[in-house]
């Protein structure tokens, strides 16, 4: 129903009908189960810190944002967190944070990382917790450093792969430059990790055009695993406060839902996240994003003091990924799609991405 060259991908993304929508994610979400099944695999993300050297104009923990309260979790709150993943058999984490360079943080990483490793685990036969890290760019020196302590994946957003659009919405200076961020990706993919990566949805100035670009792009990158979804406004962010438009939530929610099924027909076994920022437009946005063909679905395991100060963008709620009483798990976030076997959860499983899989010798 639709060519995935260039201009297919524009025709389709511009797409306003409906029926042409649903049926595009329908197909993309029976494409999923036909290459990698209806399984859905879990990442706890550990929210570590809002601590950030760089002052990216859309995100609410840039460093010049005054009005934001830092916190820094500590050695014994990101194992108590990855231990409640571990227990709840979510079989890998994620670390993701503002980004520091600082010896002090680089090192508490390694040594986070391994000691993540040696909490017990049920899965797959005792196999400690998968360990992707989201922390930014790094030097190539660092990155070996974390690879080396256990972390075997790793996930930076190119933001946009229009380099234009990647200067209009950073500050123009060395320490945001889109090619340091290429190099890095670079350096990512030639240590060994699987190198995700992935694009802010519904920006403003983006184009249709920028949008089935980055979709080529993750394609010729040759990504195992893509994390993408919609920009949210922070009301304090200066991008937020140039007035400069940018689709509606419902527009936006379309958008980010319509990337992933494209993603999904363009790539069919590599893993798709399942955004969190799909969450702020829509209570289902997850669900949703799992039933447009991603088949990753990040709870939130940061405790709920600090998860409120974790604010890229404005968040609604808080994120309802906790147990309850008497109800399973999801019930809240993936509830009805868990009902119907539409979607079954990979508890206990790295889940790695069987692109990446395949691709090894
Ligand atoms: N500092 C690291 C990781 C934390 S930020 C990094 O930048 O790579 C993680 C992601 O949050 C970013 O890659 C960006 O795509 C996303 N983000 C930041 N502000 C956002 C906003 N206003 N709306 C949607 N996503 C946002
Ligand atoms: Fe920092 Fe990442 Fe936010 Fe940019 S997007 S300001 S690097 S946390």
């Amino acid at each position: 129903m639709v060519t995935l060259d260039r201009d297919g991908l524009i025709a389709a993304i511009e797409c306003k009908d409906p029926a042409f929508n649903e049926a595009l994610r329908q197909e993309a979400f029976r494409t999923k189960v036909a290459h990698i099944g209806t399984e859905v695999y879990l990442r706890g993300l550990i929210e570590i810190s809002n601590i950030c050297r760089k002052n990216c104009l859309y995100c609410g923990i840039r460093r010049d944002n005054a009005s934001c309260a830092r916190y820094e979790l500590s050695d014994a709150e990101v194992l108590a967190a990855a231990a409640r993943a571990a227990r709840q058999r979510f079989g890998s984490v994620v670390i993701q944070g503002g980004e520091r360079t600082d010896a002090a943080f680089v090192r508490k990483i390694t040594r986070l990382v391994k000691a993540i490793k040696q909490i017990e685990t049920d899965s797959e036969g005792g196999r400690p917790l998968g360990i992707t890290l989201s922390l930014g760019e790094q030097p190539r020196e660092v990155y070996e450093e974390w690879f080396e302590a256990g972390a075997h994946r790793y996930l930076l957003r190119i933001e946009t792969s229009n380099p234009d659009l990647y200067h209009r919405i950073h500050p123009q200076d060395s320490q945001h430059s889109f090619e340091r961020r290429m190099e890095a990706l670079l350096d990512l993919k030639a240590i060994g990790y699987q190198a995700g990566t992935g694009a802010m949805i519904g920006l403003p100035y983006q184009t249709a055009a920028d949008l089935a670009d980055d979709l080529l792009f993750y394609k010729r990158f040759d990504a195992p695993m893509i994390g993408m979804g919609p920009y949210n406004p922070n009301d304090e962010t200066p991008l937020t406060l140039s007035g400069a438009p940018y689709p509606s939530d419902a527009e936006r929610l379309e958008l980010g839902l319509k990337m992933i099924a494209l993603l999904r027909l363009l790539m069919p076994d590599i893993n798709i996240a399942s955004a969190t920022a799909l969450e702020v437009l829509s209570p289902r946005g997850r669900e949703l994003g799992i039933l447009s063909g991603a088949n990753v679905f990040m709870p939130n395991v940061t405790p709920d003091e600090q998860m409120v100060k974790y604010n890229l963008y404005d968040r609604k709620t808080l994120l309802r990924d906790r147990p309850h009483p008497g109800e399973s798990l999801f019930a809240d976030s993936l509830g009805e799609s868990l009902r119907n076997g539409r979607i079954t959860i990979g508890f206990g499983r790295w889940g790695d991405s069987k692109h990446f899989t395949a691709s090894k010798p």
